[in-house]
């Protein structure tokens, strides 16, 4: 099931449902921006989590907690880059647009965080034994919050 069709079907569709219909456009800052303007990112984008990353190549997470965290500890977020507070690349939680919503719920659960990137795996021409992580999408609660919602409502929200 993907996009329109997939939210016709009510309910029992949900299990079969995958990322690639649901997934949000991700908010992507470069690694040298600085936390000051991750704030802005978190502020205009109205999202609670930013993606860092060089040309959509994923290099970590920055969520609310780390930018306050950060504030907190007296620092000056004008000249800080967001590289040093992120959450780096060898730990995030993703997730490939064609596995299902269950799985992106399962994993938001387990891991208790609020959203995933979704990711396309590539290999690096210069060094293909490296495998990077192509930013592609997000899914956040609120993603599925709205499936479970236009399933059971029947219509789209
Ligand atoms: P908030 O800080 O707004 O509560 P989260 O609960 O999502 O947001 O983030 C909690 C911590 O987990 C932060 O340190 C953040 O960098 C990290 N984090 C967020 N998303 C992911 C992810 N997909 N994979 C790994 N770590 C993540």
């Amino acid at each position: 099931f993907t996009g329109r069709q997939a939210r016709e079907f009510p309910l029992n569709a949900m299990a079969e449902m995958t990322v690639a219909s649901c997934l949000s456009q991700p908010v992507v800052v470069g690694t040298d921006t600085s936390a000051y303007d991750a704030v802005i990112a978190l502020f205009t984008e109205d999202a609670g989590t930013v993606f860092v990353g060089d040309n959509n190549i994923l290099a970590g997470v920055v969520s609310r907690k780390d930018l306050l965290k950060t504030a907190m500890g007296g620092n000056d977020l004008r000249t800080l880059p967001v590289r040093m507070v992120m959450t780096p690349v060898s730990k995030i939680i993703y997730i490939t647009a064609a596995e299902k919503v269950l799985a992106a719920a399962q994993r938001l659960l387990a891991y208790e965080i609020d959203c995933l990137p979704v990711v396309q795996r590539i290999h690096d021409e210069a060094d293909t034994d490296k495998k990077e992580l192509k930013i592609i999408g997000r899914i956040s609660k609120t993603n599925i919050t709205r499936i479970f919602a236009e399933c059971v409502s029947g219509r789209r929200i």
